[in-house]
């Protein structure tokens, strides 16, 4: 036997050697799935399998980078680099490329980025007169996106009257014409969305028999990771394109179905056996990532779901330290805690800013914390924020490289005809978008035709528009001879864009410059690594299909000695010694919008079990009492998913000293505060039971005798706060608010709230229990 099969346990073997047939690898977090998927790889090579016949399907393009990584050490690079390895967008893009005359596209397609789509569908909201409040540009392009994935197309779409009435019922009944709107524009600007990339697939695959019985007959092995996560459109291409051999083998988690709300669906894991014959289930229990703690943790976590795969997940590795909670006072505060442990961890530990991972619900919570790190000096990077090739600088050099490429590429040309500045106005852009859709021609034909088409432009501007032709023809003839690096040198130095950035002059100007810089080096490496990659071309057209499908992850190079901060979801798959899990409130996580039905809030528990299994040594919960959220301070509770812990696994700390009120710390964030005018006694800490929190104390009231007291009526929902009472007209003291009159109470037990209009902040809604009050 192969010695790097060594490397696997008896149950990780089986999957492994299992060579032929359909088979399913359900197994929990941390488990060896994709390592299974990586080593079966180089064992069905060693096998004779030839690797271009070898298809795997990966959550992120570094994943699959890193596993070709692996398997070339096991097998030797220049075998490895055959195989056909990405995420489903690239690897279909590639094939789409290579068959696009058949569905009437060039070869040479721009890929409309999210951007791309949300301008175009805001301007066609625009150009058809709809209200912009009613159509919201972002979910009608997520309207039309779940369309795409389900395979709704525009003509099932109009052909199915209940899909039309919803639509209508949600007073949007030009959605459909919208639609087919955005549908035609791409196709007249040779653009595909996305969603496209799959749904053309999906075309391709069943309307030439021919193509799909070739792209079966290459990929005789189909390999695909993270299978919890596919939604119907890949569904059916691994469908069809494993019909034949049927040689197809999946792994995921239902545990980890977290893409619900992007049109995965999770049956596809589930009814896996319904859909192939003989299938072999294969079953992973040892998970190699975490300590025991942080193991039974998160089964008891994932236990409290309803819909899901019995599963057994255990460990051989140490009990490990329990899982930190951590309370803290503001969201300022919380940014302050990660940071400041981190920086004592990495001291008394001799640890690695990138033995840290930070993860949140959602890329707004970013910022405190990222502020928090800045102050202590400590490096990070935050992944799936606006990824580098969306900033505004290298879109605009993109653009032009978009349209050497494509010509017909409308959400370039709109982008750059008139930048840098070349006297073309909006009037004149929107004329010739108004002329080309008339035509149904692209808007450079129009331009190439300007003397000819019917169109209101003065002479003058129709002047600019021809030099704007023959300045992207002359590119189109470089680009015939030069290569990429070359041309964008060019592109950028004779357009104007460098002058443009240079003459800005200001700080944001001169990163900008750099970041262009950072392009060229990279499209540098680009040229560079050609020679080393056998299944591309080098090609402009190649390098702008690598970028659009970049994801953040993806670009991930030098520098990887930094904290990650990344959202859960993004998370899936990696792994980090020591992860905190913050902004585990309420409303937020569980997300405030995913709480309407049990399959919803089933899906932030999956996706709470995801962010706790990243972490191999030590978890840190945290959460906080106030945050900004909307620009607002909203007050906040911990979220139920701290509780549902066992309590075994978890240690709270509540070091009751940061939670007194600190006047410099919060008068940093709360800058109209005067510190030494404030007078503060220290209010009753909730309380902890034996390490769980407690809901049912509520928070003693403080304070000297009340002074406005009116009688406690019966129906005025007055409230017994031990020894003092509070009722409706009271005046209280809040740290942060000041003083204020109390104008309603309501709920019962540990739930009650006040409506309290302060002199500063106006009329707020506190939880009693948290609220630290105190009647003047
Ligand atoms: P996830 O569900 O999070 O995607 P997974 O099931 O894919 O996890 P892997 O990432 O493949 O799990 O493995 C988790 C960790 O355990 C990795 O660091 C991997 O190298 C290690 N590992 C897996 N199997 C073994 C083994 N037999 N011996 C040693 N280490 C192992
Ligand atoms: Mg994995």
């Amino acid at each position: 036997m192969e010695k790097y099969l060594s490397q696997l346990n008896e149950a990780q073997l089986e999957p492994t050697l299992q060579k032929d047939g359909p088979m399913i690898i359900i197994a929990g977090a941390g488990s060896g799935k994709t390592r299974v998927l990586t080593f079966r790889i180089a064992y069905l090579m060693s096998q004779g399998v030839d690797s271009f016949n070898i298809l795997a399907l990966t959550f992120t393009n570094k994943a699959a980078k890193e596993m070709k990584e692996r398997i070339a050490t096991i097998v030797g690079s220049s075998e490895a680099k055959n195989l056909w390895m990405g995420t489903f967008h690239s690897v279909f893009a590639k094939i789409l490329r290579s068959e696009a005359d058949k569905l009437g596209y060039p070869s040479n397609f721009t890929i409309y980025d999210t951007q791309d789509s949300d301008r175009l569908i805001a301007s066609i909201i625009k150009e058809m007169n709809l209200d912009k409040d009613i159509y919201k540009y972002k979910q009608i392009r997520s309207r039309i996106s779940s369309y795409k994935n389900s395979l709704i197309t525009v003509r099932a779409y109009f052909q199915n009257p209940e899909l039309i009435e919803a639509d209508t019922m949600a007073r949007r009944p030009r959605l459909g014409d919208i639609y087919k709107e955005y549908v035609n524009r791409c196709f007249k600007a040779g653009a595909m969305d996305f969603d496209d990339l799959l749904l053309k697939t999906n075309e391709l695959l069943t309307r030439f028999p021919d193509v799909l019985m070739k792209y079966q007959n290459r990929f005789k092995y189909i390999l695909v990771d993270e299978y919890q996560d596919t939604n119907h459109s890949q569904y059916l291409i691994v469908r069809a394109l494993s019909d034949r051999f049927q040689n197809i083998c999946v792994v995921g988690d239902d545990a980890q179905s977290i893409y619900a709300f992007r049109g995965a669906n999770i049956n596809n894991i589930l009814n896996f056996q319904k859909d192939y014959d003989d299938v072999k289930v294969f079953r992973l229990e040892q998970n190699y990532r975490s300590t025991k703690n942080i193991v039974n943790a998160a089964n008891s976590i994932i236990e409290k779901n309803q819909t899901k795969l019995d599963k057994v997940v255990w460990t051989a590795n140490d009990e490990g330290s329990k899982i930190k909670v951590h309370r803290s006072l503001t969201d300022g505060d919380e940014g302050r805690y990660v940071a400041s442990t981190i920086f004592e961890e990495k001291m008394n530990h001799q640890l690695k800013n990138s033995d840290f991972a930070i993860l949140y619900r959602t890329n707004s919570q970013s910022r405190a914390i990222e502020e928090a790190l800045r102050k202590r000096d400590i490096p990070y990077r935050i992944y799936g924020g606006t990824s580098f090739y969306q900033r505004k600088e290298i879109k605009d050099v993109l653009s032009y490289l978009r349209l050497i490429v494509n010509p017909a590429d409308e959400e370039a040309l709109v982008r750059i005809i008139n930048f840098p500045a070349r006297g073309i106005g909006q009037t004149t852009i929107d004329r010739l978008v108004v002329a080309a859709n008339g035509y149904n021609r692209s808007i450079f034909e129009v331009l190439k035709n300007i003397n000819k088409v019917d169109i209101n432009i003065n002479s003058g501007t129709k002047n600019k528009l021809q030099d704007f032709v023959t300045l992207i023809e002359s590119y189109q003839v470089l680009n015939q001879t030069a290569n990429v690096f070359e041309l964008a040198e060019y592109v950028t130095r004779t357009s104007g864009l460098i002058n443009e950035l240079k003459k800005d002059g200001t700080p944001e100007g001169v990163t900008r410059m750099e970041n262009i810089e950072e392009l060229l080096n990279g499209m540098k490496d680009f040229v560079e690594g050609q020679k080393e990659v056998a299944d591309t071309t080098g090609s402009l057209a190649e390098f702008l299909e690598d970028v659009a499908l970049a994801t953040d992850l993806d670009a991930d190079k030098g520098d990887t000695n930094h904290v990650a901060l990344m959202t859960i979801h993004l998370a899936k798959g990696l792994e980090f010694p020591n992860v905190f899990i913050v902004g585990l409130e309420e409303d937020l996580f569980p997300s405030a919008m995913s709480m309407n039905t049990r399959s919803e809030l089933e899906e932030e528990r999956r996706l709470f079990y995801v962010a706790l299994t990243r972490a191999e040594k030590q978890a840190y919960l945290t959460y906080a009492l106030s945050r900004y959220r909307w620009g607002k301070l909203i007050d906040s509770e911990p979220s139920r998913f701290i509780e549902e812990i066992d309590e075994e696994y978890v240690e709270i700390l509540t070091p009751p000293e940061e939670l007194r009120f600190n006047p410099m710390l919060s008068a940093d964030i709360f800058g109209d505060v005067e510190p030494n005018r404030i007078r503060f006694k220290p209010a009753k800490q909730v309380e902890f039971n034996k390490g769980k929190i407690s809901k049912e104390e509520p928070t003693k009231f403080q304070g000297s005798s009340p002074k406005n007291l009116k009688p406690v009526g019966q129906t005025n929902g007055n409230v017994n706060l031990f020894d003092s009472k509070l009722v409706v007209g009271n005046l209280v003291k809040h740290i942060r608010f000041g003083t204020g009159e109390v104008l309603k109470i309501e709920g019962a037990g540990a739930d009650i709230k006040a409506e309290i209009n302060f002199q500063h902040g106006g009329v707020k809604k506190l939880l009693l229990r948290f609220a630290k009050l105190e009647v003047v």
